[in-house]
């Protein structure tokens, strides 16, 4: 028989005691209490804690020291102080948009780092960051290699670009599958003798290296390690075909974080002692020796750090079910609702973040204000007795977050958003009172 599945309050108790403080009956984030932080800022608020996100960082970087460079990738959260928050840590960020480089501008990252992919760059984008300056560009259709050499061209400028690659075959589980699946990013490695030369014929493009991407929410290192080797591999292909010496080999993100009860923390330590294999590897080859290694997480570094308050705005028992009624929902925080390409819905960890040491309560269903069954945040998990204007946290909650959801839906007000360090507070976006 299977072990019985891990109660979801006590995963979400054991998440907020491993990254934040508990007094008394208080959720305490950069030593203020959440009941206080709601009270000034008001509901619904999204909270980063800047510790939480530097330990991540930290762990992380330390973990591949002297293997590969970070570059935090800005979709997981283009806060300008996020953002800011990872470069000051040593990160380049990894961007997929004009307004990502905008926002990866206003919080100061240098041109050099910022690495600009995504599979459907626009002319103007693209003049106006070779313009302002990056990096290097990843190059993922024919089109874009003709609309970027014409940019360069009328800027008289030479570009960085890497190759996106869709390998032939990909790693899965530590075992091969044979034939790479179909896919809108990047350029299949069947065709990329072809792709190589158009690079390689355009004088305003200067090829750096390949990037690959193969999957997210990845928990299990050796899947992990699997899929980096797999990459490798790929990279010495193209350097083959290419035949010359790559300066980048961008592995992707997908670096994964425990969201429901049951899930496992990502193993640095077993990350770690795979590396010096991969660093073997690289060396073997004399082509990829010298290549930088980049790895793009987001979720990894910005998730665990940021929490979601919402207020009780009713709570009623429907035909013997109880319901807790909140200000927020799936308009801010689709991935919490589980609309956000999950299979399975699945609970967040959800807790009641000014009644910490309640004794154990009862089933209820969270949900949303949205006129709709979709906008639920937890199917009858164990809460405390609660009524309105108490206040739910959903964790994990730092990536994937407001600007992955739906804002527009019901016109309902934006989120407040707030970075706590040592006791400041940035203001990220304050929403009025309606
Ligand atoms: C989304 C994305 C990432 C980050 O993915 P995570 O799963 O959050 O680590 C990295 N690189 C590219 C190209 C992406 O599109």
């Amino acid at each position: 028989m299977p072990p019985p599945e891990p109660k979801s309050s006590a995963f979400a108790g054991d998440l907020a005691t491993s990254h934040f403080d508990i007094a008394g009956a208080d959720l305490v984030i950069g030593g203020i209490p959440v009941r206080e932080l709601a009270a000034r800022y008001g509901t619904p608020l999204f909270i980063y804690d800047g510790g939480v996100m530097r330990r991540s960082y930290r762990m992380l970087a330390e973990a591949l020291s002297g293997f590969a460079r970070i570059h935090y990738s800005v979709k997981a959260n283009p806060a300008p102080a996020v953002i800011r928050l990872f470069c000051d840590e040593g990160a380049g960020v990894e961007i997929a948009s004009l307004g990502e480089y905008r926002a990866a501008q206003a919080a100061g990252v240098k041109p050099q780092d910022i690495l600009f992919a995504g599979p459907a760059k626009g002319a103007r984008e693209l003049e106006s960051v070779v313009a302002g300056g990056i990096g290097e560009i990843h190059l993922e259709s024919f089109e874009e290699i003709t609309r970027l050499t014409a940019t360069a061209a009328r800027l008289n400028v030479t570009v960085p670009v890497s190759i996106r690659v869709n390998p032939v075959a990909s790693a899965q589980g530590g075992a091969m599958r044979m034939g790479g699946k179909p896919a809108p990013f990047g350029f299949d490695e069947e065709i990329i003798g072809d792709v190589v030369g158009r690079v390689q014929s355009a004088p305003q493009l200067e090829l750096r290296g390949v990037h690959l991407f193969a999957g997210t929410q990845i928990l299990d290192e050796a899947v992990l390690l699997a899929q980096w080797r797999h990459g490798i591999d790929v990279a010495g292909r193209v350097a083959a075909i290419a035949g010359q010496p790559l300066d980048t080999i961008d592995l992707g993100g997908g670096l994964g974080i425990p969201y429901f009860a049951g899930d496992g923390q990502l193993d640095l330590a077993k990350l770690s002692a795979g590396l010096p294999a991969l660093r073997q590897q690289l060396k073997s080859d004399p082509l990829l020796a010298r290549a930088r290694i980049v790895v793009e997480p987001g979720r990894f570094l910005a998730g665990p750090g940021g929490i979601y308050v919402a207020a009780i705005n009713a709570a009623k028992v429907s035909r013997g079910s109880r319901f807790l009624i909140t200000d927020g929902g799936m308009h801010h925080h689709l991935a919490a609702s589980g609309n956000l390409g999950q299979i399975i819905k699945r609970d967040y960890p959800i807790l009641a973040p000014a009644h910490m040491n309640a004794a154990e309560g009862s089933p209820a269903s969270i949900v949303g204000p949205l006129c709709t069954p979709l906008d639920t945040l937890a199917r009858k998990v164990e809460m405390p007795d609660l009524g309105a204007g108490d206040l739910i946290a959903v964790l994990q909650s730092g990536a994937y977050g407001r600007t992955a959801s739906p804002v527009g839906f019901l016109s309902h007000p934006l989120p407040t958003e707030i970075l706590i360090e040592d006791g400041r507070i940035e203001i990220i976006h304050l929403q009025e009172a309606p």
